[in-house]
């Protein structure tokens, strides 16, 4: 069968890799952007991680890091894959409530997350402010690689297995038959038309637009999100693990042996980038962001302080639906949507293409319960609904 993927971010490249796999799937990828990565995935911090909240991002996060765990050996790419765990800390009693909870949901999915004092926690980031922290999640499974490398890999292999990337192809219409089913593609405004058996939806941020043109109405809202190099006054130690402060959302992790990644999201009013073009939003290092990334970041350990250097910064996009669940569904015949990923779709990608390429060969999903990742004919109630289809409370 041929499959059609829009969108050449780590989503849709990691369907494109994993369907071709498979000897009975020829695949085209179509990316709008003159090189692959025009999105969100190049600009993403790395992280991956299975403390989540609800058990289908544990369940699609532990899948993703079977993968993760032995795809440079397996598959002779360099995607610089760190095992270096995670640390949540969290700094008051309703968190720690949440946090026990959350330990208590991925404990019971296999995932080897420990309680810590803060005490205990500064063993494995020797930095930690102890005074600060009621309490601190560590989990040994967790870790992070490099986006764009991933990225590079999953193109790599999809090529060598036949599949055909091919950008400044920008999907403008689907092709359906008289009785609805999606059978292609139209390219830049009518230049091209491809024909497909299956037509995948990974268009991260600009996921509704391509939705629409089926008549499938999703809720996807881009958000912009930054990221910033820094270079501490002490080294964060190269092997210490991601750290995410839950009270203020800061979280960081070392990058090389000078310098650290910082992230976190502190405006409250969290505007929206424009739906209609979610790359319009101005892509500069924003001072006030990166100063409130550091005086949080310095609140939380000793590597930073008003020494702390600030070598380049950047932003990107999450998409984002109402429960923060992603949407992996077949909702319309042919037209599979794999979107609303938020700030996950990195780290999941190897889960989220085996998931699309089992709805496309087998008909629905084998490997992770995905009826939280189905809308109700589009609409979004999943976060109304109780454990295990309530909103997960990590993006
Ligand atoms: C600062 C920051 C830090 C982050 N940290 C992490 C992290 O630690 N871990 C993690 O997992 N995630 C993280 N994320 C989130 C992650 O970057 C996104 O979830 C991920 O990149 C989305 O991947 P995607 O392939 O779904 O979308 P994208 O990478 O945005 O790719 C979508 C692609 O679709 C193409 N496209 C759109 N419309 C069309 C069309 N009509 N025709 C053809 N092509 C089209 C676009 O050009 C684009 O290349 C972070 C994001 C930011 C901004």
């Amino acid at each position: 069968m041929d499959v059609l993927i829009i969108g050449g971010g780590a989503t849709g490249a990691s369907a494109a890799w994993q369907l071709s796999e498979r000897d009975d799937v020829d695949v085209t990828l179509c990316e709008q952007g003159g090189n692959v990565g025009h999105g969100s995935t190049p600009r993403a911090a790395g992280g991956i991680r299975s403390m989540y909240s609800t058990p289908v991002h544990v369940e699609l996060s532990k899948l993703a890091i079977e993968t993760w765990q032995t795809f440079e050996e397996d598959y002779g790419v360099e995607v610089d894959y760190k095992n270096t765990g995670y640390l949540f800390g969290v700094t008051n009693r309703t968190q720690y409530e949440q946090l026990r909870q959350d330990v208590w949901v991925q404990n019971n999915h296999g995932v080897p997350t420990e309680l810590l004092d803060p005490e205990a926690a500064s063993e494995h980031l020797d930095g930690l402010d102890t005074d600060r922290y009621m309490a601190v999640a560590w989990n040994p499974m967790d870790g992070f690689a490099d986006p764009h490398a991933a990225l590079m890999a999953y193109t790599r292999l999809a090529r060598e297995n036949g599949a055909q990337i091919l950008t400044d192809h920008e999907v403008t219409d689907l092709r359906q038959d008289p009785t609805g089913r999606v059978r292609g593609v139209e390219v830049n405004g009518g230049e091209k038309e491809l024909d497909a058996d299956y037509v995948v939806n990974a268009a991260g941020p600009w996921g509704h637009r391509v939705a629409a043109m089926a008549d499938v109405e999703i809720p996807i809202t881009p958000k912009k999100r930054h990221g910033a190099m820094v270079e501490p006054e002490r080294q964060v130690p190269t092997d210490a693990p991601l750290h995410i402060d839950l009270d203020s959302g800061v979280y960081y992790r070392p990058w090389d042996e000078e310098q650290a990644l910082l992230g976190g999201h502190f405006q409250p009013d969290d505007p929206t980038v424009d739906p209609d073009d979610p790359n319009s939003y101005e892509d500069t290092t924003d001072m006030d962001w990166a100063a409130a990334a550091m005086e949080a970041a310095a609140e939380t350990a000793d590597y930073f302080g008003m020494d702390t250097r600030i070598v380049r910064g950047w932003s990107g996009v999450y998409a984002i639906t109402p429960s923060n669940h992603p949407i992996i569904e077949e909702s319309v015949p042919g037209f599979v949507n794999d979107v609303g990923h938020s700030g996950r779709a990195f780290m999941q990608s190897p889960a989220t293409g085996r998931i699309v390429t089992e709805i496309v060969t087998e008909g629905e999903a084998k490997s992770v319960d995905t009826t939280a990742l189905r809308t109700d004919d589009g609409k979004d109630t999943r976060g109304m609904l109780p454990i295990p289809y309530t909103a997960d409370m990590y993006d």
